[in-house]
């Protein structure tokens, strides 16, 4: 089989006719690049909403916004998708009659409950993606648009929060990329019934990476507005560089704390068949962006610092609890019980700690102490809140743990308190809790200590 890329473009990328000419340019740089996922139009600047997010308005009768406490009605909704839409295609300069015409019939679709939220929360990707391949086709390129519909992109499980099915990757498989650039939208696939379902939010980003696990990709390339994974949140560290290298256990450990660079299941597959992510930016297509593998040499201790914030901290002591048998499991299982996901529990003989984001614990605090008191009886409990965890992560650290004596004396020299340390079972991160208050002035300690300066 040729070699191929698959290509996908989140909604920066393609969110107005100059960012799409960006695109085309990139796509035709490189021959191989046979399958264009695209986003449905993001935000061109700032305050602006997105297109998905106005469709939802418009799916949802004005309750997207009002939830959010925006006062944009579902009929103001309606004319920036279509303003949006008439604008890209005007300064693309191509004949948009017909998809803006069907795009209108389908704003008006009297589907109603959760087939109405995916039919018409799928339109921004739908629309794009023609768009967008009769663009490439002016230009003088050879593209398709490749509908999920038309290729067999087949999903269960809901209409708002779809899974691909098996037997999907078998006829995408058999898609013909020979001839034509297959242009796909994302974030959505089609029911055994035909119907349209969506994934999660993000959900492009899956797309891609099932047609990269089922036509077997060489590589496939994430195209954001960001050039990689940084090594912590420029906000704070303005001089956080790219990661060149990751693996996916890493980029794991550094999302789940803060880093929101894209959607995590879209990896899943790509490890399975080892096909590499590219994570690349479209406004500097020569940045080399971050490469994500099953396996890196582990040249650096620590390649990265993720933050989480609001984390609340349960205490209890008890003594000699940790000889009473499914102590731990009874207390986790009261907070399964209330819907609050616990992160760490660090423990040890007479007393043990659960870390979970404070948020989840309002409206239910007052519930679970009581529960935790009646049922585990404790001899002191006390709860701790504005926590950050900070997460050095790097697989060198396997190897080398000196990061983390390096981490702590840095914060101790500096008068900063730790409220908690704990390795991690993998070895290849720890985390230090502070308080938040002074979590900014901790993570820029430990980037200069663990990265820049290493
Ligand atoms: N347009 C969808 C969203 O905003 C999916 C995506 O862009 O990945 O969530």
């Amino acid at each position: 089989m040729r070699s191929a890329i698959v290509c996908k473009f989140g909604g920066s990328s393609v969110a107005d006719a100059s960012q799409i000419e960006k695109i085309r340019k990139i796509v035709s740089d490189d021959p191989d690049r046979r399958v264009v996922v695209v986003s449905a139009p993001g935000r061109v600047h700032d305050g602006e909403e997105k297109v998905t997010d106005h469709l939802l308005n418009i799916a949802s009768r004005g309750e997207h916004f009002l939830e959010q406490r925006k006062d944009i009605q579902a009929a103001e909704s309606r004319e920036a998708v279509l303003g949006k839409f008439r604008t890209i295609v005007r300064d693309l300069g191509i004949d948009g009659t017909a998809h803006l015409a069907a795009l209108e019939k389908d704003l008006d679709s009297q589907l109603e409950g959760d087939e109405r939220i995916a039919f018409l929360a799928s339109r921004g990707e739908h629309y794009n993606a023609k768009i967008i391949a009769d663009y490439f086709e002016k230009s003088g390129m050879k593209a398709q648009a490749r509908l999920p519909e038309e290729i067999g992109f087949l999903v269960g499980g809901g209409f708002v929060d779809a899974k691909v099915l098996e037997e999907a990757y078998e006829r995408i498989a058999a898609l013909d990329l020979s001839e034509s650039i297959a242009v796909v939208p994302g974030f959505y696939g089609v029911t055994r019934d035909g119907e349209i379902a969506v994934f999660s939010r993000g959900g492009s980003d899956l797309t891609g990476g099932e047609m990269a696990y089922a036509i077997d990709a060489d590589t496939y390339e994430n195209w954001t507005d960001v050039s990689g994974v940084l090594e912590s949140d420029p906000g704070i560290i303005p001089e956080a560089r790219a990661i060149p290298r990751l693996t996916f256990k890493e980029i794991r450990l550094l999302s789940s704390k803060g880093f929101n660079v894209f959607h995590l299941d879209a990896m899943l597959n790509c490890r399975k068949r080892k096909i590499p992510i590219q994570i690349r930016n479209t406004n500097r297509p020569s940045d080399p962006g971050t490469r994500i593998l099953n396996e890196r040499v582990p040249e650096e201790g620590v390649v990265g610092i993720a933050r989480l914030d609001n984390v609340a901290y349960i205490y209890l002591e008890k003594d000699s609890l940790s000889e009473e048998l499914g102590f731990t499991a009874g207390l986790l299982g009261l907070f399964r019980d209330m819907g609050i996901n616990t992160y760490h529990y660090p423990t040890d003989k007479d007393d043990i700690a659960v870390l979970v984001d404070q948020d989840d614990l309002k409206g239910s605090i007052n519930d679970l102490r009581r529960s935790i008191e009646n049922q585990l009886c404790p001899d002191f409990m006390d709860v701790v809140y504005n926590l950050t965890i900070l997460t050095p992560v790097g697989l060198g650290l396997k190897r080398n743990s000196y990061p983390i004596v390096d981490a702590l004396n840095v914060l101790s020299e500096h008068h900063i308190p730790i409220e908690m340390i704990d390795q991690s079972p993998s070895q290849i991160c720890f985390h230090i809790g502070v308080s938040q208050t002074v979590a900014d002035d901790a993570l820029g300690l430990l980037y200069r200590k663990l990265i820049a300066g290493a």
